[in-house]
């Protein structure tokens, strides 16, 4: 049994204010990075693979808030925050307040791999990618037109679910692999208008990202402040491993309760031992697929289908 799960983000997406073309755009996103992690796990590749490929796809599609099409600062730049778990190890990477790197999510991974550290951060981070020998580019790679009018939105005080140029968000993938190692990915270009240096739960683990064999393995999306006083995705793996909830009512739980009481919505993907992919969601919609070796492949954007 092999499966991976993605998601896109979840926010204030109401139907009617996309377009068909750009509902379609959006399915083709997320399907194609599916398939770039399912196609990893299906060859024999390992969790940590998968996740890796579906992310990085995600990170490269300016539909989505992560790599290049990230929300901008107020200052009008870009930071990305990402982070990789692996669940065999329980080792783990994560990088924050990078404006340098082009993909984060393979960033993370080489702290993981190649560091004694989980966490780098902004200029630190990107001198570590440039002794890996990962080539930088251009703040302005990642800048796009949409996001730009989406600022200037925002901070003219309209919220940008009401006219929502670009409607992807955070991005992230949890997977399980042939040989039963479950990892988790998350990356994110974090909140519109964020203070300079703001970083949100995608690349503290146990807060957006979390992973562990036997358990499950959990990618977050919401209102990050939130998500990292809940202690988010650690919570959803304690329930289940010490609980014993199944991921669907960890999930709900963390979702309706825990984030709920503190003003908070968001989105929660997670995979548990044996493949059960649970994709749910407190906000209007989250952009999500999955897809596994017992022939489940389905791709949502809003809350039915
Ligand atoms: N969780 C992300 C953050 O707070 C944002 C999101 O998922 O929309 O940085």
């Amino acid at each position: 049994m092999y499966a991976i799960a993605i998601h896109g983000g979840a926010g204030a997406m109401p139907r009617d204010r996309l377009s068909p073309e750009a509902q379609q755009r959006l399915h083709a996103g997320l399907q194609s990075a599916l398939d770039a992690g399912y196609a990893v796990l299906e060859r024999g590749g390992s969790s940590l693979d998968a996740v890796t490929a579906a992310v990085r796809v995600l990170e490269d599609d300016p539909q989505f808030n992560a790599g290049r099409g990230a929300v901008l600062t107020r200052g009008g730049t870009v930071e990305l925050d990402a982070s990789i778990m692996d669940g065999r190890s329980l080792r783990a990477g994560a990088v924050a307040s990078v404006r340098h790197v082009r993909n984060p999510v393979e960033l993370a991974r080489l702290v993981m791999e190649h560091s004694r550290h989980v966490l780098l951060v902004g200029s630190g981070a990107e001198e570590f990618a440039l002794e890996h020998g990962m080539s930088l580019v251009a703040n302005e790679y990642f800048r796009t037109e949409e996001r730009a009018r989406e600022l200037a939105i925002v901070r003219a005080g309209s919220r940008v679910s009401e006219l929502i140029p670009v409607p992807g968000g955070t991005v992230g993938a949890v997977a399980l692999d042939r040989d039963g190692n479950l990892a988790a990915a998350t990356s994110t270009g974090g909140m519109t208008n964020k203070r300079h240096g703001r970083v949100g739960d995608s690349p503290i683990i146990g807060a957006g990202t979390y992973a562990r064999n036997g358990v499950c393995a959990v990618s977050a999306t919401g209102h990050g402040e939130a998500f990292i006083r809940a202690v988010a995705a650690y919570h959803v793996c304690l329930s289940v491993e010490q609980r014993g909830l199944t991921l669907e009512q960890a999930v709900r739980e963390v979702l309706h309760e825990r984030i709920g009481a503190l003003g908070a919505r968001g989105g929660i993907i997670a995979i548990d031992a044996r493949g059960n992919a649970v994709l749910e969601f407190t906000a209007e919609g989250m952009f999500r697929g999955c897809r596994d070796s017992r022939g489940r492949n389905e791709v949502a954007l809003f809350r039915d289908p």
